[in-house]
């Protein structure tokens, strides 16, 4: 995923991100709690590895599955405080596309690897 996926912001903030995050610094906070709460959340990540895949039989590239280390951040406001505070980093692997060749299989095998190595570093 890039920043280009987030929806807009829904509410700019001056609260830090953790260091690892690898979107703007302070990027705002993009949505809502559903059910009317207030609550405020917005998702710090950053991409570990990016896979891209392809069709068995087709040409050319079919989808991307990313391997990403993420965490959502709620908050009562703009300013804080944070609820609750820290949810913990994950590994997100999200894509395109299930079909994957050996050699793709291997490269989010290795993605995945790198990602539970940066997880424990966090
Ligand atoms: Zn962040």
């Amino acid at each position: 995923m890039t920043s280009s996926d987030y929806a807009a912001v829904l509410e700019p903030t001056d609260l830090p991100c953790p260091d690892w995050c690898g979107q703007p610094s302070g990027h705002g906070f993009d949505s809502e709690v559903s059910g009317g709460s207030g609550v405020l959340a917005r998702w710090h990540e950053v991409s570990v590895g990016t896979i891209a895949t392809r069709r068995p039989g087709s040409e050319g590239e079919s989808g991307k599955v990313y391997v990403d280390l993420c965490s959502e951040e709620l908050a009562a406001s703009n300013a804080g405080p944070i609820l609750p505070p820290g949810i913990a980093p994950h590994i997100v692997v999200d894509g395109e596309s299930t079909h994957l060749s050996s050699g793709e299989a291997r490269q989010l095998a290795a993605a995945l690897l790198l990602a539970a190595d940066a997880l424990e570093r966090l």
